[in-house]
C-alpha cells in the first residue's frame, strides 16, 4: 500500500512517537504542581514552548499550547469577534476555508456578527481587490489560509497582510497555517500575521496537539474558562508529552522543508503530467499549487468508486477533506472556484509526505491509468 492522504494526516515519525511515550511515562506529573516532578515537567514544557517559537521565530510568550487546529481556529475567531466587539462586527474571510473556520465564521453570523465571504480565482486564490474594498472602519478580523487542504492553492500572504494592514492597521490577520507548515517557507513577520494556527499532525507530529500564535499585545477572549494556564488563553492540564513531541516533529519539519519541497515538487509534477495524459481526468491543482497536493475531477464517477479501485491497486487516495469527505455534497471549494457540480462532486486529492520518492509517483500514475480504463464507459456515459 502507498499512502497519498498525508493532507489529512501523516504517520508520526517514530522520534516522536518514542519521545511521547518516554514523557508519559516519566514525566507524568502535572506541569503546574509545585513538587518536583511537576516542576521537571514544567521545564519540559517550558522547553517546549520555546522550541516552538524558534521554529516560528517568534517569542515563546506568544505560543498558546492547543488541541489541534480546529481548536486554535475557534480560538482565534471567535476569541478575536468576542473580545474586540467594541470595535466592530465585521469579519472577512473566503469562501474555500476549511470548516473549522468556515462553521466558526457561520456561527458568528447567527450571532449577530456580519461576515464577508471573499470571491477565489478558478485557482482557489482570493480576489485581492475585493480584499481591499471589503475592509472596513469595523472590520476586527481577517481570517485567511496559507495553504488551501482540498486543492492546494497558495495564498499570496505578504500582499494580503500588506492590504489589510494599509486599509485598517487595527484589523487583525489570522493564517490557519496548517496545510503550509514544512512544505513551504512561513514567514510571519512578512506577513503581518497577528494570529497563526497549526496541527502536529500533520507534519508528523502527534494527533491532538496544536498551537495559536498570537502576537504580543493582540488579546483574546478565551473560549475555554478554567484554571490560568497558557496565560490565561487556555484552561485545562497541559499535555506536556505531546507538547514536547510537537515541538520535536516542528524543529524537524522546518529544518528539512527546503529538501522536502523539492522533492515533493518534482513527484508533484510527474504527476501532473500524468494525469494531463489520462482521458476522462481534469486537474484541479496545478505547478502553482502547493508540492503536496495534486487534486482533479473524474466528471461522471462518483469519486468514492475511484478511491475503492485505486485501492484494490494498493493507492490509498481521499475525496475532498478528510472531515467532508463522508459527506455527498459538491465541494464548497470546488463550486467557489467556478466548477461546475459534475466536478466539483467527483474531486480526488492525492496528498504527498515525507516518505514519498519519484518512483512511487510511476506507481500511482500505472494504477490511475488502469482505473481510469476500466472506468471510461461509466465515465463516458454518466458524464455527458
Ligand atoms: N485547517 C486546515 C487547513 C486543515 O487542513 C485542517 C485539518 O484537516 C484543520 C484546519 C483542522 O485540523 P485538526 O483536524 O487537526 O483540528
Amino acid at each position: 500500500m502507498i499512502y497519498w492522504d498525508h493532507a489529512a494526516t501523516t504517520p508520526p515519525l517514530e522520534q516522536v512517537v518514542d519521545t511521547m511515550s518516554e514523557i508519559m511515562k516519566m514525566h507524568y506529573a502535572n506541569p503546574s504542581a509545585l513538587h518536583r516532578s511537576g516542576e521537571a515537567a514544567g521545564k519540559l514544557l517550558k522547553r517546549a514552548r520555546e522550541v516552538c517559537a524558534a521554529a516560528l521565530q517568534v517569542q515563546p510568550g506568544e505560543i498558546v499550547l492547543t488541541s489541534g487546529a480546529t481548536e486554535s481556529n475557534n480560538m482565534a475567531i471567535k476569541g478575536a469577534a468576542m473580545k474586540y466587539r467594541s470595535r466592530g462586527q465585521h469579519i472577512i474571510t473566503t469562501g474555500t476555508e476549511h470548516p473549522s473556520v468556515y462553521e466558526c465564521c457561520k456561527q458568528l453570523e447567527s450571532l449577530g456578527w456580519e461576515v464577508t465571504y471573499l470571491p477565489v480565482d478558478a485557482e482557489g486564490i482570493v480576489d485581492l481587490a475585493a480584499l481591499a474594498a471589503a475592509i472596513r472602519k469595523d472590520t476586527v478580523l481577517v481570517s485567511i489560509m496559507h495553504v488551501n487542504n482540498e486543492m492546494g492553492a497558495i495564498s499570496p500572504l505578504a500582499d494580503i497582510g500588506r492590504i489589510v494592514k494599509e486599509r485598517n492597521p487595527r484589523t487583525l490577520l489570522h493564517v490557519d497555517g496548517v496545510q503550509g507548515f514544512g512544505k513551504l517557507p512561513v514567514e510571519l513577520s512578512a506577513w503581518q500575521a497577528d494570529l497563526y494556527s497549526l496541527s502536529a499532525h500533520k507534519f508528523n507530529g502527534p494527533r491532538g496537539m496544536g498551537l495559536l500564535y498570537v502576537k504580543q499585545g493582540v488579546q483574546l477572549f478565551p473560549i475555554l474558562s478554567g484554571g490560568s494556564q497558557e496565560s490565561g488563553h487556555r484552561a485545562g492540564t497541559e499535555n506536556v508529552a505531546g507538547a514536547v513531541a510537537m515541538s520535536k516533529a516542528m524543529r524537524l519539519a522546518q529544518e528539512g522543508q527546503p529538501e522536502l519541497h523539492a522533492r515533493l515538487t518534482e513527484i508533484r509534477d510527474i504527476l501532473l503530467r500524468e494525469i494531463r495524459q489520462i482521458p476522462g481526468l481534469e486537474l484541479n491543482s496545478s505547478e502553482r499549487s502547493a508540492p503536496h497536493i495534486v487534486h482533479f475531477s473524474c466528471p461522471g464517477l462518483k469519486p468514492e468508486v475511484m478511491v475503492h479501485a485505486l485501492e484494490e491497486l494498493g493507492m490509498l487516495v481521499s475525496t475532498k477533506s478528510a472531515c467532508s469527505s463522508k459527506l455527498s455534497e459538491p465541494s464548497r471549494v470546488l463550486l467557489a472556484m467556478g466548477k461546475d457540480a459534475a466536478h466539483a462532486s467527483s474531486g480526488i486529492r492525492i496528498s504527498l509526505g515525507k516518505e514519498h520518492q519519484p518512483e512511487d509517483a510511476a506507481s500511482l500514475a500505472q494504477a490511475l491509468r488502469v482505473v481510469c480504463g476500466k472506468l471510461r464507459p461509466i465515465m463516458e456515459r454518466e458524464g455527458q
